[in-house]
């Protein structure tokens, strides 16, 4: 009674949304012993995809949405069906399948081109098809991209921080001495989140370079041998201050709680929690909480590192992001590397880009990444930063990106001057 009432729920949106193409499809899972690809291809002349599960099965059941979209988004291109193999039973030997799901490509013609068993995600399924010589194209959609800056950054470059673009606070810059250039950072958490993203860096060599500004006289002094008042703001996030004089330091803990350390204190707190994909420091109150098959736990840097720990690890995740606007909570199931779930379905990603010095769009970095819940609040988002360039992808796209690199690269990901 329930299926049947379904089917017919179905068929009366099939019939309001796309006529009588549609209706023709739907018809199909429901005679799906009698529907022969030949047959149902002959009449429609599209290539078809086939999804052999059962509506109990766990795998099965995270291909229902993914079949659905799959379904709306190619309508008039591509048919998409589902046979239950437990409420039908002679399909699966029709078909000659004995893992479930397995998803069958059939040409227009009806000959099988490909079959695959298992999860097998949208961005995979689009792939194949692809490979498969099967050109299909997205509906028109009104995704943003941004290729100029609406307006330029108009900051002195000594005010803004080399590594996150935020502000510089004078009283708590920081600069690394290079060779023939300085850089400056916002303060000393900036200078650590630089120094984790160095190719084998020579420690010592590395922190000589680095000077930061005294709390009291305002005086660059050098990183190692300041005292650092290490406190907590109203939001729980950590807050350095530098000082040349213990004694200043100490009077300061007075009016500000915290812990007077030393730079070798400061160093082992700051490089406490990594990125699980790029390596980078990071505060766990700023980074994306990552589950790894159920029960370890790691964190990203950002929205789009947290998809690449199921790339570095080769492992099942669960992303936990917040809106990179409103904080709202975005969940991602990726499973053999595709999205499986994604909650709430409406969530977007913004990839930040800009062109390098060969006018080729690479990666903005992790501090120019995030996950909306909504199209409408990265709008908002981006509102506010006008100078930002880059485009807005799927959740899925992200991870694919992601999965596609090589160890080598991941390797090199995210370290300075190999954003990707
Ligand atoms: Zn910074
Ligand atoms: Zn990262």
């Amino acid at each position: 009674m329930k299926t049947s009432l379904r089917i017919l729920i179905v068929m009366a949106l099939a019939v309001a949304v796309f006529a009588a193409v549609t209706l023709k499809k739907s018809k199909s899972p429901a005679n799906s012993d009698k529907a022969s690809p030949i047959q149902s291809a002959s009449v429609e002349k599209l290539p078809r995809l086939l999804d052999l599960g059962a509506d109990k099965c766990v795998p099965c059941k995270l291909m229902a949405p993914i079949l659905e979209g799959l379904k709306k988004e190619f309508a008039g291109q591509l048919t998409v069906e589902f046979i239950d193999v437990w409420r039908n039973a002679g399909a699966a030997k029709q078909y000659g399948v004995e893992v479930i799901p397995t998803q069958i490509f059939y040409d227009a013609a009806g000959k099988e081109l490909f079959r695959h068993a298992g999860f097998f995600g949208k961005e995979d399924i689009l792939a194949q098809w692809k490979e498969l010589g099967v050109q299909l194209a997205s509906q028109p959609s009104a995704r943003i991209v941004r290729e100029r800056p609406l307006a330029p950054d108009s900051r002195p470059r000594d005010s803004v921080c080399f590594l996150c673009d935020g502000d510089v606070n004078p009283k708590t810059k920081t600069v690394v001495k290079g060779q023939n250039e300085q850089r400056i950072l916002c303060g000393p958490h900036c200078y650590f989140i630089y120094y984790s993203s160095l190719v084998n860096p020579d420690r010592k060599a590395e922190e000589a370079k680095a000077s930061v500004t005294d709390w009291a006289s305002g005086n660059l002094i050098a990183a190692t041998t300041a005292t650092y008042l290490y406190g907590i703001d109203a939001t729980g996030r950590a807050t350095i201050q530098a000082f040349a004089d213990q004694d200043a330091a100490l009077r300061a803990q007075q009016s500000n709680p915290g812990n007077v350390v030393t730079f070798d204190v400061l160093r082992a707190k700051e490089l406490a929690t990594r990125c699980g994909f790029c390596d980078r420091a990071v505060y766990p109150e700023d980074a994306c909480n990552v589950t790894v098959e159920g029960a370890t736990r790691t964190c990203g840097c950002c929205t789009h590192c947290a998809l690449g720990v199921a790339a570095r690890l080769r492992k099942d995740i669960e992303v936990e992001a917040r809106d990179a606007f409103s904080g709202e909570i975005i969940r991602v199931k990726a499973l053999n590397g595709s999205v499986a779930s994604l909650e709430p379905p409406t969530a977007i990603a913004w990839f930040g880009q800009k062109k390098d010095d060969d006018g080729k769009w690479v990666s903005a970095g992790c501090f120019k990444q995030g996950f909306f819940v909504s199209e409408a609040n990265l709008r908002k988002w981006l509102k506010a930063r006008p100078a930002m360039t880059g485009r807005q992808i799927t959740i899925a796209q992200a991870l694919a990106d992601k999965m596609k690199l090589s160890p080598e690269q991941i390797a090199k990901a995210c370290k300075l001057g190999e954003c990707r």
